[in-house]
Formats: structure tokens, C-alpha cells, sequence
């Protein structure tokens, strides 16, 4: 179990030796799947509810990358760029978008 880097090691004193005290380590933030940015009004503790947003991709993309993926996904739908022209990391995401 101490040799996983999910725990923290804390030296402590304890009658004045030095003694190793393990702790489990945070849950990280939330980041956008594309760009990597913090997300914003996501809590990464509690329930699934605080954990995502009502919007499409919440929970997932940032509200730029989601602006981005919405329009990207219209003009594909429109024949007005190919699905080639996307970004690599929007793809997936536009694709979805299309399905739909
Ligand atoms: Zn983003």
C-alpha cells in the first residue's frame, strides 16, 4: 500500500523520533480535455450533480472548447468545412456533435 504514489509522505515527529506518516493524496481538479484549463464550477468532491454542468460536453470541455466544438460541428453539418479541416482534439467532440 506505501509503495503507491497515490499516498503522501508526511514525516512526523512522535516522542522525538522521526516517524513516516502516510496520507492519501487529493483528487486533482478537473481540466478540459482539450485545452487542459481548470474547469470552472466543477467540484471534484460530492455528487455527480456537483461534479458536471447542465451544458453540453460539461464536465468534459471548457466553455471555449465546447463554443468551438458547437460551431465546428455546424459547418460540418452544413458542408461548409470537412471534417478533415478540424483540429485532431476537436474531432472527436465535433463528431459526436454530428451524430447527434
Ligand atoms: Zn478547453
Amino acid at each position: 500500500m506505501h509503495r503507491s504514489n497515490s499516498f503522501r509522505k508526511l514525516k512526523r515527529k512522535v516522542g522525538g523520533k522521526t516517524v513516516l506518516h502516510y496520507k492519501r493524496k487529493a483528487n486533482s481538479k478537473p481540466h478540459c480535455a482539450i485545452c487542459d484549463q481548470e474547469l470552472n464550477g466543477i467540484s471534484e468532491k460530492g455528487a455527480k450533480t456537483r461534479k458536471t454542468n447542465a451544458r453540453i460536453f460539461g464536465g468534459v470541455l471548457c466553455a471555449k472548447c465546447t463554443q468551438d466544438v458547437i460551431k465546428f460541428g455546424n459547418r460540418v453539418e452544413q458542408g461548409i468545412m470537412k471534417l478533415d479541416e478540424v483540429g485532431i482534439k476537436q474531432r472527436a467532440y465535433v463528431l459526436q456533435m454530428v451524430a447527434h
